[in-house]
């Protein structure tokens, strides 16, 4: 699961546990973007900070990691890149990418999309605010056929948990309360880094 992660939150550990459950993963790596590519790289908080607040907000559960591919390698940070490198380095492994249904209608714009498509299988899960019906609306005429049935949606709608990390930056900033949207852990380092509390994003 890729991601920004500023920071991560409790959208992103649900969803990754569903995912991992419903997919029978046997691991989710967690990997931030070392150089978000769609994203200013002004206002994001640094590599570092992001990276140590998705290991404290994993360090219970054993079938999660965080993995550094991405804050590694140099330069702006492609899923087709990091998707590359992990089949080298475990070629036995089935890789499956989970991301919101937000991120999956915007693969197109990625680097290399149809390349991306083959070094992996695909897992959507739904996200409150995006209609999933008709992002898949939209997938036929413009995915692969071979993408299309490497995918699958994983709909949450029942559960529908809407918290972003756009969201948690904002209401810190204006002084409101963030508790229980993140891990405890996570937020304790938020404040101890005094992160996010100038609305400049
Ligand atoms: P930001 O508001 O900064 O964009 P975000 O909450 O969208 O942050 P990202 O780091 O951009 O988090 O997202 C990483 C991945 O997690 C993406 O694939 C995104 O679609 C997914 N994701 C994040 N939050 C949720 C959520 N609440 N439900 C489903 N998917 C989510
Ligand atoms: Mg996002």
């Amino acid at each position: 699961m890729g991601g920004t992660f500023d920071p991560i939150h409790n959208g992103h550990l649900f969803v990754a546990e569903a995912a991992r459950i419903a997919m029978q993963l046997d691991r989710v790596l967690f990997i931030p973007n070392g150089h978000p590519p769609h994203k200013l790289e002004a206002s994001i908080s640094s590599a570092q900070d992001r990276f140590a607040m998705v290991e404290l907000a994993i360090a219970d559960n054993h079938r999660f990691t965080c993995d550094d591919t991405e804050m590694k390698r140099g330069g702006k940070s492609y899923a087709v890149d990091t998707l590359a490198e992990l089949s080298l380095r475990m070629p036995s492994a089935a890789i499956y990418y989970i991301m919101g249904v937000d991120a999956l209608s915007e693969i197109l714009t990625w680097k290399e999309p149809q390349r991306v498509m083959t070094l992996a299988s695909f897992v959507a899960v739904t996200r409150p605010g995006y209609d999933v019906e008709v992002d898949l609306e939209c997938l036929p005429e413009s995915f692969p056929e071979s993408f299309r049935n490497s995918l699958s949606i994983l709909d949450l709608t029942e559960v529908g948990l809407d918290i972003s990390s756009t969201t948690i930056r904002n209401r810190i900033a204006a002084g409101e309360p963030v508790r229980y949207l993140a891990p405890d852990r996570v937020i304790e380092y938020i404040e101890q880094h005094r992160l996010y509390l100038l609305q400049n994003q």
